[in-house]
């Protein structure tokens, strides 16, 4: 079918509604530009929304960015590219005060931030806005960006994207199979990663939203821009594994933040619950393959997650939708421990960006999941939402500037 030529143009035109693509749109229309935000369903549809855990920032006193970066080069295994590395801690304090400045309000206490130390972490350094913290930032970017002048096209789904006359030219299918085409002088590439389609073709469970399927990175690489690391997929180590209707559920890293623990079948704690992602599931899956797991009723592979260890103060300040999910599907997590089990999560590489979130084709910049170097092969919790927020603000700026050049 051939595209139908809109006639819309914009300075720049974001691909995505998670928090990356939303703090880009903002950030690009404080800079000036004229956005427009284009989206593959509804705008409140992404993995952004559904992240519970928390954000990083180095607020303890204790802490500082370089004592984050060095957490975050050794959880990646030393992959992770030092600047951007750099970049993401340096301003990882400033994007959390401009989260607050459009309305995210985190969880306080004791007259500071309630910040809890994540799996890597040598620190305390997890902010929370109980237990929604996507969607607590994900709403309040949304109600940023719409109550500026910016367009939304919801059920925009990018097939194509060709270098066009004054800058980049944007093929899409529409929600009625319509073909449009719409023009604009810079591209912000922020459609998120890939597990929701790779752990079908797998077989396996996932956390992620349906519309976390790819495509839009296999489309910048037809248009020729490089990736790094994109085998890379991370497993959540504690997927809801029992009830059947927590399967897939992520149980946030907060549980074992708060002082739940990883068992064996005989109540032996057989890893450090606080490492690095990779490595707690990979401790998951050979403490099962050595006999020494459990099997849930209904026959699949898990080991328990002690969750009776976290004070209930604790948990009903920083875990109470996770409390309201178990106790909904008949398990109180508070008198007695949970199945878990890997699930896969997290697309850990993708495109290459600079420091201001330009991918290898210039003026196609790049934030949030799709893009790579960030975390190297490995990430560590609460640092995605960062990265969205920091390298968003970055791509938005830098996208402005240039579709203005
Ligand atoms: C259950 C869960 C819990 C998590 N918890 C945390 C946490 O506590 N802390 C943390 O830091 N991270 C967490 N993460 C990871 C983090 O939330 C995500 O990696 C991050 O929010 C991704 O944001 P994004 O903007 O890059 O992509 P997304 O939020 O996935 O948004 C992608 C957008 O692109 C759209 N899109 C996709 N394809 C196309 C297309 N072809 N055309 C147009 N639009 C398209 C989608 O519809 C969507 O709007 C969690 C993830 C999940 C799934």
């Amino acid at each position: 079918m051939r595209p139908v030529r809109t006639g819309v143009s914009f300075d720049v035109l974001v691909i995505g509604s998670g928090a990356s693509g939303l703090a880009a749109a903002v950030s690009a229309e404080r800079a000036g530009a004229r956005v427009g935000v284009a989206t593959k369903t509804t705008l409140q549809a992404c993995n952004s929304a559904k992240a519970q855990g928390g954000i990083q920032a180095a607020f303890g006193e204790d802490d500082s960015p370089e004592i984050h970066a060095e957490d975050v080069m050794r959880s990646s295994h030393e992959t992770a590219n030092p600047r951007l590395v750099e970049v993401l801690t340096t301003e990882a304090p400033s994007a959390i005060h401009w989260l607050e400045e459009v309305g995210v309000e985190f969880t306080r206490s004791n007259g500071g931030y309630r910040l809890a130390r994540c799996g890597g972490a040598s620190r305390k350094r997890l902010l929370q806005v109980g237990d929604r913290t996507g969607h607590a930032i994900t709403k309040a970017l949304r109600e940023a960006y719409e109550a500026g002048p910016g367009a939304q096209l919801p059920h925009h789904a990018l097939t194509v994207l060709r270098p066009g006359e004054h800058g980049w030219t944007a093929t899409f299918r529409t929600k009625n199979d319509d073909t449009v085409e719409i023009d604009a002088g810079t591209i912000v590439l922020a459609a998120g990663g890939r597990c929701y389609a790779e752990a079908e073709t797998r077989g396996e469970l996932s956390t992620n939203h349906p519309n976390a399927t790819g495509e839009t990175t296999r489309i910048a690489v037809e248009a020729g821009a490089e990736t790094r690391d994109l085998d890379a997929l991370q497993y959540h180590p504690n997927g809801g594994a029992w009830p059947a209707t927590m399967q897939g559920y992520s149980i946030p890293e907060t549980t074992r933040a708060y002082g739940a623990v990883l068992l064996n079948a005989d109540g032996e704690e057989f890893t450090d619950s606080l490492g690095a992602r990779d490595a707690v599931s990979q401790a998951i899956f050979d403490e099962v393959a050595k006999g020494k797991g459990l099997l849930t009723p209904d026959g699949f592979p898990a080991v328990w997650l002690d969750t009776t260890r976290i004070e209930p103060e604790d948990a009903e300040i920083s875990l109470p939708y996770m409390l309201r999910r178990y106790r909904g599907a008949g398990i109180d997590p508070l008198t007695e421990p949970i199945y878990t089990y890997p699930v896969l999560h997290y697309q850990n590489g993708g495109l290459v960006i600079d420091e201001h979130a330009e991918t290898t084709l210039e003026g196609v910049f790049a934030c949030g999941e799709i893009a790579g170097g960030t975390h190297g092969r490995n990430r560590m919790m609460g640092n995605s939402l960062l990265e969205c927020t920091v390298f968003g603000r970055r791509a938005g700026r830098a996208a402005a500037e240039k579709a203005r050049a």
